[in-house]
């Protein structure tokens, strides 16, 4: 019986950093460029090669760290992990082992709140690319992303569902978006995951035999990949057969785990203190100061729409999906005279006009603020909302600000001359009002203001008006 059986999962994350150079030469950190154009001596494994430790990758990962609430080690020890692979010149990768970085650490799904405990953050050189051509009679090697910088993440077995562990696992990439310290997604490997996942009988109080499932390159598939898995220990356990430790790798085509390694084939990394590198002190100040420099993270984000702004939990969530539409979503709601207008606006214009740009709010030509303006112009009567999603849908396509795109339309009058007969007429018409005005009740500039647009049929530029008023109003003598 499935029931009978708990699953838990435990992740480790690869976190490439968003340095400038690689992790211990000065190779620069490319993720597009052409094959091999970015190699040295170092990266390549050459004999006489020395390694030096990228103090902006370290100064990362103590963010990172930080952000996890670790805690961080003054000291850490860089070693060599052993193996032979054509992606590995050099014979072995520098990692940290005995002593990490950082250990103990936490991070909450920011839906159920559950909070999963991180063992350990460490640091570490990612290895170079094969390439398996369809022609099959050989492969090729790209050295590029050799000693790129990474952080490495490991969580303790604590997830007890492949829906936890990816709800998490997005929280995590949402923490490093944030965080500016990684810059791309799964898709572009940047950000991998490996997951161990075990079965044991509900109440057994031990965990099962864990596999090891490698190979997934999307959150869907990290989903479908701990599904498969559960089942297939499941169905092993059921049947009265036994788990074998192993790593299985994904294959996305026919939707299973395959085994890619047994217990017997396990490596033997014969881990070593690396003697190029001496050991990573962090001194007291400068970790202060990185400590210190840390961006706000997604909770401390989440808090700051909360407050701020008054937002729902769905609204709040919607925004911090990533850094840049967080900080849009913050910028046009800082201007808004009508919150939940504005929040219509962004859930529907906006984010509809960046996923059709290809997802990415720093390429949508329209300033945050326009959003808010536009907003606030449909909130006072000034447009209609048909015509203002005209406006909005030609400031995209044409890349113009908002007044341009109002006057071309023929929307907006913003003629002074024209517009201070306008506001000369009212102001002689309703004298009462002009005088209370005056003697100190503002709200009536608002009142004022409204009259002009309606005179106008809502062409006139608001905020001209306003001044006019103001300007001609203080201007003028009362009993
Ligand atoms: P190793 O030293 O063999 O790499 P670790 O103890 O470092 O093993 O664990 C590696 C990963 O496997 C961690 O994410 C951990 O949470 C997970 N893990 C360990 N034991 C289990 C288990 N029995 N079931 C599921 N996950 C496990
Ligand atoms: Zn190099
Ligand atoms: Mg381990």
């Amino acid at each position: 019986m499935t029931s009978s059986f708990v699953a838990t999962i435990g992740l480790e994350i690869h976190v490439q950093l968003d340095t400038q150079t690689k992790m211990f030469c000065r190779c620069r950190r490319t993720v597009d460029a052409p094959p091999n154009s970015h190699v040295c001596p170092v990266c390549l494994g050459m004999p006489g090669g020395l390694p030096v430790v990228n103090q902006g990758a370290v100064a990362m990962g103590v963010q990172l760290a930080e952000a996890l609430s670790c805690t961080i080690h003054r000291q850490s020890v860089f070693a060599r992990k052993n193996y032979f692979y054509p992606d590995l010149p050099k014979g072995y990768q520098i990692t940290q082992h005995e002593a990490p970085l950082a250990t103990d650490g936490v991070l909450a799904d920011p839906e159920t709140g559950e909070v999963v405990r991180v063992s350990r953050v460490h640091l570490e050189e990612d290895a170079g690319k094969s390439i398996h051509p369809q022609s099959g009679e050989h492969s090729l090697v790209d050295f590029n992303r050799c000693g790129a910088p990474l952080a490495e993440i490991v969580t303790e077995p604590e997830f007890h569902s492949p829906g936890a562990a990816v709800a998490w696992l997005k929280e995590l990439w949402t923490l490093v978006d944030f965080l500016g310290i990684c810059r791309g997604s799964m898709a572009d490997g940047v950000f991998r995951c490996d997951a161990n996942v075990s079965m044991a009988k509900v109440g057994c109080g031990e965990l099962g035999v864990r596999t090891e499932l490698k190979n997934m390159n999307s959150f869907q598939a990290i989903l479908s990949a701990l599904e498969f898995e559960i089942d297939r220990q499941t169905e092993v356990l059921r049947t009265g057969g036994r788990v074998l430790l192993e790593t299985r790798l994904w294959d996305e085509g026919t939707g299973q785990t395959l085994v890619m390694r047994g217990k017997e084939e396990a490596r033997d990394y014969r881990y070593f203190d690396e003697p190029d590198l001496p050991v990573l002190i962090l001194e007291p100040m400068w970790l202060q100061r990185v400590v210190e420099s840390t961006r706000e993270t997604p909770g401390e984000v989440r808090r700051a729409f909360a407050h701020r702004f008054g937002l729902t939990r769905e609204d709040v969530g919607r925004f911090t999906t990533s850094r840049k539409w967080a900080d849009y979503a913050f910028e046009a709601l800082e201007r808004a005279q009508d919150i939940p207008a504005v929040c219509n606006w962004l859930n529907r214009d906006v984010a509809n006009a960046i996923h059709q740009s290809g997802g990415d709010p720093s390429a949508l030509s329209v300033a945050p603020d326009d959003i808010s303006k536009l907003a606030n112009l449909v909130e006072s009567g000034t447009l209609s909302l048909p015509m203002a999603r005209n406006v909005f849908r030609t400031m995209w396509s044409r890349v113009l600000p908002l007044a341009q795109c109002l006057e071309d339309a023929g929307h907006q009058e913003s003629d002074e001359s024209t517009l201070r007969t306008v506001v000369g007429e009212l102001i002689d018409e309703f004298p009462d009002e002009a005088r209370r005005y005056v003697a100190g009740k503002e709200s009536l500039l608002r009142w004022f203001v409204g009259q002009a647009m309606r005179r106008t049929q809502g062409r006139g530029n608001p905020q001209i008006i306003s001044q006019l008023f103001e300007k001609l109003l203080n201007r003028k003598e009362h009993p």
